[in-house]
């Protein structure tokens, strides 16, 4: 092993710090999860010594036998598990996928149409602090004001006046289950490509507990660390005729060397995703994000956008509450819950104070919580809600919190 000097202590301080803090909190934070021993450890293998320009077969280095088989095994068990004609396992995240997706199918200066960040969309999908709002014309659209769902006849009408070059569905903060086909008749009207970025629900996809937009949109985009449970990167899915423009925009369209460490965690991933245990799991997430939902609609003054949910996540309004969505993170923050503030539909709050707060269920159910313990952290949230301002009450929910973590270590 090479030593090429001593290890940085206070590095290495934090990262420990990182693991306690991990092992000590409520995870709630609906884009992140808790990997495997293996997934971890793929990461953490010799293979980020190796550059690797080029595709498995067609590189710009030597060397890559081995690197070749890692990334064939990622590309796969992608396909194997997604049912694609065509994976590529590059993209170093998802916004990188969807960087290199928008280079493939449309110019500068065409039209994006993609869900707004207030109605729950990513910052990808045409934000104008992000690329994707600087190098293209953006529309965003919202939700349903009544009913807080997708609207399609809407998305309909105003795809019809934007004229877009590519329609993007998928969400950040959703909690309902998307109908591609709808998507997929907006865009073939309009004459639109369909991308759709399913990056917080791919876990369920994978596992049939949500419909496939795979073979019904032109492309599909995600993240590989969210209900995947793989490490922090992106994937795209798509036809064997799209393979040579997806392949390109991504090597050298928009990255160089592929991560092969993280894509070797993808292929480990992906595999672990592809066991019957998976499916378990990830019916699991739903089952605990669905008992959250009904404590939160059994109180008062908290209520749950749309109504419930289908999927691993919700957004709870708490505008009629004393406390906005930065407020209840930082106090949930102080009891060990983490949890993310997220605007509501109609926000009328900035995006840093917001009147919601999103909570997702991917990391609790990894460390073994179920129905009932997921109710109890309902419970604990809305206590922390009703009594933020009692120093006795947050001590009892943080002891609450501690009995918990205890009772489901991160093994
Ligand atoms: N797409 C969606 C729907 C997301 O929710 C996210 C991240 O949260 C991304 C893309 C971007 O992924 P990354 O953070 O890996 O760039």
């Amino acid at each position: 092993k090479m030593n090429y000097g001593k290890k940085d202590p206070v590095l290495w301080q934090s990262i420990k710090s990182e693991e306690n803090r991990q092992a000590d909190t409520i995870e709630l934070i609906a884009s992140e999860n808790i990997v495997s021993d293996a997934v971890q450890a793929a990461q953490g293998s010799v293979l980020t010594n190796k550059y690797a320009e080029g595709y498995p077969g067609k590189r710009y280095y030597g060397g890559c036998q081995f690197i070749d088989q890692v990334e064939q095994l990622a590309i796969d068990h992608a396909k194997e598990l997604f049912n694609a004609e065509y994976a590529n396992v590059q993209p170093h995240s998802g916004s990188q996928a969807n960087m290199a997706v928008y280079q493939a199918f449309i110019k500068p200066g065409d039209t994006i149409l993609g869900m707004g960040l207030d109605a729950g969309g990513h910052l990808t999908h045409g934000s104008p602090v992000n690329f994707s709002g600087k190098f293209y014309r953006t529309e965003g659209y919202g939700l349903n004001s009544e009913t807080q769902m997708l609207d399609y006849a809407a998305i309909l009408k105003q795809a019809k006046e934007v004229k877009p070059q590519i329609i993007v569905a998928g969400a950040s903060a959703y909690s309902r289950i998307i109908d591609w086909q709808k998507f997929r008749s907006i865009a073939d009207e309009v004459g639109a490509y369909l991308m759709v970025d399913m990056a917080h629900i791919a876990g369920l996809v994978a596992t049939g507990l949500h419909p496939s937009p795979v073979g019904i949109a032109d492309v599909v985009t995600t993240t590989t660390h969210k209900t995947l449970r793989g490490p922090r990167g992106g994937l795209i899915l798509s036809q064997t005729k799209y393979a040579k423009k997806v392949n390109s925009a991504v090597f050298p369209g928009t990255q160089g060397g592929p991560l092969e460490h993280v894509i070797a965690g993808k292929a480990q991933a992906f595999y672990e995703d592809l066991q019957p245990e998976f499916t378990e799991y990830s019916k699991q997430v739903i089952e605990n994000a669905k008992a959250m939902a009904e404590v939160f609609n059994e109180s008062k003054h908290v209520h749950v956008v749309s109504g419930g949910t289908d999927n691993h996540l919700m957004t709870i309004d708490i505008s009629d509450t004393d406390l906005n969505g930065k407020q209840l993170q930082n106090l949930l923050d102080s009891v060990n819950i983490t949890a993310n503030k997220e605007s509501i539909p109609n926000e009328p709050l900035s995006p840093f104070i917001t009147s919601g707060l999103r909570i997702g269920t991917p990391a609790i159910t990894s460390r073994g919580f179920n129905t009932d313990d997921s109710k109890k952290v309902a419970r604990l949230i809305l206590q922390v809600i009703e009594h933020g301002q009692d120093e006795q009450e947050l001590k009892a929910v943080a002891k609450q919190v501690h009995e918990l973590t205890n009772t489901h270590p991160i093994k």
